[in-house]
């Protein structure tokens, strides 16, 4: 039977609106209506109590009160003023000062003060920033408490009461003030122990999260790293060569596979972060469907799995689109679909839905007639981390991240990914996307210039790099070019070289150096070598606003790590411009 594995425990969930569970302002607004209604139906029963016993003054002050309260309460209902909070504090505030003018001292209202006061942080979130609003609720308060001594003080009642009145008014008062605050109080404690629970639980999911990730990505890459190590023995032990070309290409996969997954890894983070992009280009739609197909096409040859393209012959037509974003998602998908399908077939179907002369939608099916999935499992195969186990089948590989880095891509174009399956038949994966129609034909792409050994032979150049093998293998690859290669391994020793020589054709700089890192390096170097190239030499995803700030910071271009010798080359032509076609 098929499950979810267990081991790597609980789906992440790093939604960014969790964090804010805790400072859900909405809850509080709601809460100030809680208390703007509390405060209603407290004036109404003193209201009617002082009617009840002849204090008729101070019975019309409360309904004035009561209705002051229920305007604000059905202004703000209608969003016609932006702040209650602020409106029933004031209301209550002026409440008391008059009644202290009316009545005095003598009937105890002023302790009406207590129950208001602990509901400001009840209804004023004071762990959100809100600025000085806390502050100005206690000082309107504050003041207002004040107001009252010195009126009941100094200022005799305007209103005739009897003592038998004033002592009845008095006892209600202390009661329901008494009352109030307890009340008030105890919800106080409620909420703040609710808050700390949310702290709790959330520092507990962080911590969980971490574990997870940890978990996996030790068991994702120690997998091929074993097979890397094994590799590396058996190309020790054994001389012959028709087995070391076996060897050297199982060693290529596996590398692959474990830069596969450091990316997904980097995608993943840069999409939580936020920090995804989107980099529109003109495309032919029909065209980057096929080509997309196609290497699952070559890869599928020789077993008993189908691979189909239906492309609607409206999708030729030219659109902007992230083509590598749109790719990443359907090659995720295709390979999937791939690895679980034993016999049959894999479609990729691209109908169009609508299209007017600015705007095309367009909807994506891949589907695949193999083994399928769970009702059950359906929903979590998008959670980061989650897999099927399939068993019999074969072993887990992969991050788990796959789907989830796609639905995210989608959801930044606009869509969503749907999943229709059955176990034991298939499975259906679904998206619509709507494109904006490109007017202009997309620029012809360079062929790439074939780098022969000894193409950059006039050059010489400095690489400084503080990794070693990382150092072996880009001074093997320039030489094997025909390139002088001078190495430095910070940035002062590759100051000291151009000092020594100020005419290398070209600089290669990696960021993250000691002594003095990739970006000082370049802003010396620049500073007196300005017309010498230099490249940044990066392990870093760089995305459009890195490679800006590289630019920025005085680079002439970049090239990323692991390398391919060909990128290379053509990176080191492009900014040696002479000696291009060598
Ligand atoms: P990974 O990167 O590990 O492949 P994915 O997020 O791409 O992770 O997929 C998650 C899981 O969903 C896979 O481990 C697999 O069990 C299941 N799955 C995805 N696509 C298919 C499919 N076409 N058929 C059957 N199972 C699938």
């Amino acid at each position: 039977m098929d499950k979810i594995t267990d081991k790597y425990h609980q789906p992440v969930n790093t939604d960014p609106k969790r964090q804010d569970l805790l400072f859900d302002l909405k809850e509080v607004s709601k809460r100030t209506y809680q208390l703007g209604l509390s405060a209603l139906s407290l004036g109404v029963f003193l209201s009617v109590y002082d009617a009840f016993i002849g204090m008729y003054v101070s019975s019309f002050l409360l309904a004035c009160f009561c209705l002051a309260i229920l305007m604000f309460v059905v202004l703000k209902w209608q969003d016609a003023i932006k702040d209650l909070t602020i409106s029933i504090f004031s209301v209550i505030c002026g409440l008391l000062i008059c009644l202290v003018l009316l009545e005095g001292l003598q009937t105890d209202q002023y302790l009406y003060f207590f129950p208001a006061l602990i509901a400001v942080p009840l209804v004023v979130d004071l762990k959100h920033k809100q600025g000085k609003k806390p502050g100005i609720f206690v000082g309107i308060m504050i003041f207002a408490f004040v107001a009252c001594i010195v009126i009941g003080n100094y200022v005799p009642p305007l209103a005739d009461f009897t003592a038998g009145q004033s002592a009845r008014l008095a006892l209600v008062n202390r009661f329901t003030a008494l009352g109030s605050t307890i009340v008030l109080a105890a919800l106080y404690t409620f909420f703040e122990k609710k808050y700390i629970e949310e702290i709790v639980s959330q520092s507990d999911r962080v911590i969980n999260t971490k574990t997870q990730f940890l978990a996996t990505m030790g068991h994702e890459l120690r997998t091929p790293l074993n097979g890397i190590i094994g590799i590396v023995n058996l190309l020790k032990q054994e001389n012959s060569a028709t087995r070391q070309a076996e060897y050297i290409s199982i060693l290529q996969s596996s590398a692959d596979h474990m830069l596969q997954q450091v990316n997904d890894i980097l995608d993943f983070n840069k999409i939580e972060a936020g920090k995804l992009e989107l980099h529109p280009i003109t495309i032919n739609l029909s065209n980057f469907l096929l080509n997309v197909c196609l290497p699952f096409k070559v890869l599928s040859a020789n077993s008993n799995v189908e691979v189909l393209a239906d492309i609607d012959r409206q999708l030729d037509i030219l659109v902007l689109a992230d083509d590598m974003r749109l790719t990443q998602v359907l090659n995720n998908i295709f390979a999937n679909a791939l690895k679980f399908t034993g016999n049959g077939y894999v479609k990729l179907k691209a109908t169009c839905l609508k299209k007017n002369d600015k705007q095309i939608a367009v909807d994506f099916v891949i589907e695949d007639t193999g083994i399928g999935i769970d009702k059950a499992d359906q929903e979590k195969i998008f959670e980061g981390f989650w897999q099927v186990y399939h068993e019999g089948t074969r072993e887990l590989t992969g991050t788990g991240l796959g789907l989830t880095i796609c639905n995210r891509i989608l959801q930044l174009m606009g869509a969503k990914l749907s999943l229709e399956s059955e176990k034991g038949r298939g499975s259906k994966f679904s998206f619509g996307l709507t494109f904006n129609i490109a007017h202009v034909a997309p620029l012809p792409i360079p062929l790439k210039p074939v780098a022969d050994n000894g193409d950059l032979k006039l050059l010489r150049v400095l690489l400084a790099e503080d990794n070693k093998i990382n150092m072996m293998v880009a001074k093997k690859a320039l030489t094997s070019f025909g390139a002088t290669v001078d190495a430095a391994y910070d940035g002062v020793e590759a100051l000291a070289r151009l000092e020594d020589f100020p005419h290398y054709d070209i600089v290669l700089l990696d960021l993250e150096m000691p002594v003095m890192n990739g970006y000082e390096a370049v802003f010396e170097i620049k500073k007196k070598y300005p017309l010498v190239p230099v490249i940044a030499f990066t392990a870093s995803l760089v995305d459009q606003k890195m490679l800006a700030d590289l630019l920025a910071s005085g680079f002439n271009d970049c090239i990323l790590k692991p390398f391919n010798p060909q990128q290379l080359s053509t990176v080191i032509k492009k900014h040696t411009g002479v000696k291009e076609g060598v």
